[in-house]
């Protein structure tokens, strides 16, 4: 209903104010994200984990997380490291509110699955069900915006993908988990969703930002469990899940 109206009313809404770029310093006219901006998004550095898409690998293969506890989802596809223009116009989405932005931030996401041919394929078999991964409806409710829901529509949307059925629903409520360890965070995401049967679909589960991946652990061993057959991850940014491995600030430098 909320989002009917919102479809029904951005027209009017734009003429009265005019999209500007959510980005920090830039504010270019005629768009939520311009082309500059979506420029300097940066990819994720070579190598990251096969699995997770851990960045900052010493060297290529699994993290140390996937090769000690494989996740239930057979790859990650993130758009960039969660910095800079990316960063700002999740937060416009997420904590803001400005549902417009899922659109090129989807639609470029989209793009960059294809130009990376992702996920692989068998020959003659179609494309994944996009599936949002669902955040509480509390939390919903609180920020105004289901972000994983619109990202997974404007994703799909672009690529032509059909959307999963709702399947997977939040157990319980979770603890926040800014600032827990991976640890923590997983045994805090212990039950968290609830998946109705599948029938071996392939599903491709989509998030704004992957860290630590213990949401997306246990949503994907939610949905193994319940029947899925092959599940992927894709999400717009990546953070590192440690922060011990992270190059300091400055310039691009060059990546282990
Ligand atoms: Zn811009
Ligand atoms: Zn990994």
């Amino acid at each position: 209903m909320f989002d009917a109206l919102q479809r029904l009313f951005a027209p009017l809404l734009d003429l009265v104010f005019p999209p500007r770029c959510v980005v920090r310093g830039c504010r270019a006219a005629g768009g939520w994200l311009c082309q500059a901006c979506l420029n300097k998004i940066r990819p994720l550095p070579e190598p990251h984990c096969l699995r997770c898409a851990e960045p900052w690998l010493v060297r290529p293969g699994l993290c140390a997380n996937c090769l000690a506890d494989a996740p239930d989802f057979s790859g990650a596809f993130c758009l960039g490291l969660y910095e800079g223009p990316l960063l700002d116009a999740v937060h416009a989405l997420k904590y803001r509110g400005l549902r417009a932005v899922a659109k090129p931030l989807g639609g470029a996401l989209a793009q960059a699955m294809l130009w990376s041919d992702w996920p692989p394929r068998a020959a003659g078999a179609g494309p994944p069900l996009v599936l949002a991964l669902p955040s509480h409806p509390r939390r919903v409710l609180r920020r105004g915006v289901d972000h994983s829901a619109v990202i997974a529509r404007s994703l799909a949307d672009r690529l032509g993908w059909p959307l999963a059925p709702e399947r997977l629903h939040r157990g319980r409520a979770t603890a926040d988990q800014v600032g827990l360890s991976i640890q923590e965070r997983r045994a805090n995401m212990a039950d968290a969703f609830v998946s109705a049967a599948w029938e071996r679909q392939d599903l491709l589960l989509v998030d704004d930002v992957l860290t630590t991946g213990a949401t997306a652990r246990a949503a994907a061993q939610a949905l193994r469990r319940a029947g899925a057959g092959t599940v992927w991850l894709a999400t717009l940014a990546r953070a590192a899940s440690s922060l011990r491995d992270r190059p300091g600030p400055g310039p691009r430098q060059s990546l282990p």
